[in-house]
């Protein structure tokens, strides 16, 4: 255990973020990931997904748009951009071992946590049952001061959230999943929350840099100079790293709900 101290309103408040070694679960774990965008699940966690894969766990992805406003290329329309990109998604997984991924293509940058979102999340839940659900965080408002989070980011947390609970669990949410296409409800154990400010977990993912990094080439239409993108990764190595034995981590708000 390593305990990281925040300071908050004057007070300190101690906060415990525990080292989670997934190779030592008891049994594989259906993991499935969702976010906003193609690249999102390789930038915010790419590295725990390679390590998950690798202890035997299986993880799939549903990528609520497919990222079709994401260029500054004047001679592509959104339609062009959104095949792309699915195609640059699904190679990128498959480096990291996910052979599924589902996009449910969403307007890319009006996501809005409705109940139309939540409905379709919720079926997706229900579909594939997985006992964890990794989202990204919909409180994460700034970064550092220096950044801003993505609205859809926020909405896409959100939206997962609000379907795990209540909505996948209880069978007359959305009635006419279970009444008409047949999907019984679903309790989702644990959700794993990335790109949060409040981390509980916390894994080494060192083995696993050099993957993201591979897998992150894939997004060639978002990435710009791939030597700058290797630069900039190698550089989020941990505190305690050396220029010759440089460590990686991913972190999350894990949360258990039964
Ligand atoms: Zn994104």
């Amino acid at each position: 255990m390593a305990t990281a101290i925040v300071a908050r309103k004057g007070r300190r408040k101690s906060v415990s973020i525990s080292l989670i070694e997934p190779e030592n679960w008891a049994t594989p774990q259906r993991i499935l990931v969702v976010l906003a965008h193609p690249d999102d699940p390789e930038f915010f966690c790419g590295a725990t997904i390679a390590r998950w894969i690798a202890a035997g766990h299986e993880v799939r992805y549903c990528l609520l748009t497919c990222g079709d406003k994401g260029t500054k290329d004047r001679s592509l329309v959104s339609e062009q951009l959104c095949d792309i990109r699915q195609e640059e998604q699904r190679n990128a997984a498959r480096i990291l071992g996910v052979e599924q991924v589902r996009f449910l293509c969403y307007p890319d940058g009006y996501l809005v946590a409705d109940m139309g979102l939540r409905k379709d999340i919720t079926r997706v839940i229900r579909q594939e049952k997985p006992d964890i659900l990794v989202t990204c965080d919909p409180t994460t408002l700034f970064y550092n001061n220096q950044s801003i989070n993505h609205p859809d980011h926020r909405a896409a947390g959100q939206a997962a959230l609000d379907s795990v609970f209540p909505a996948a669990r209880d069978h007359l949410y959305f009635v006419e999943l279970w009444r008409d296409e047949n999907l019984e409800p679903h309790i989702v154990r644990e959700v794993w929350v990335c790109g949060t400010l409040e981390p509980s977990v916390v894994l080494d993912v060192t083995e696993q840099w050099e993957t993201k990094i591979r897998s992150l080439y894939e997004h060639k239409s978002q990435i710009g100079d791939p030597e700058k993108l290797t630069e900039r990764m190698r550089n989020r190595r941990t505190a305690d790293s050396t220029p010759e034995v440089p460590r990686y981590e991913e972190k999350f708000r894990r949360i258990v709900l039964g």
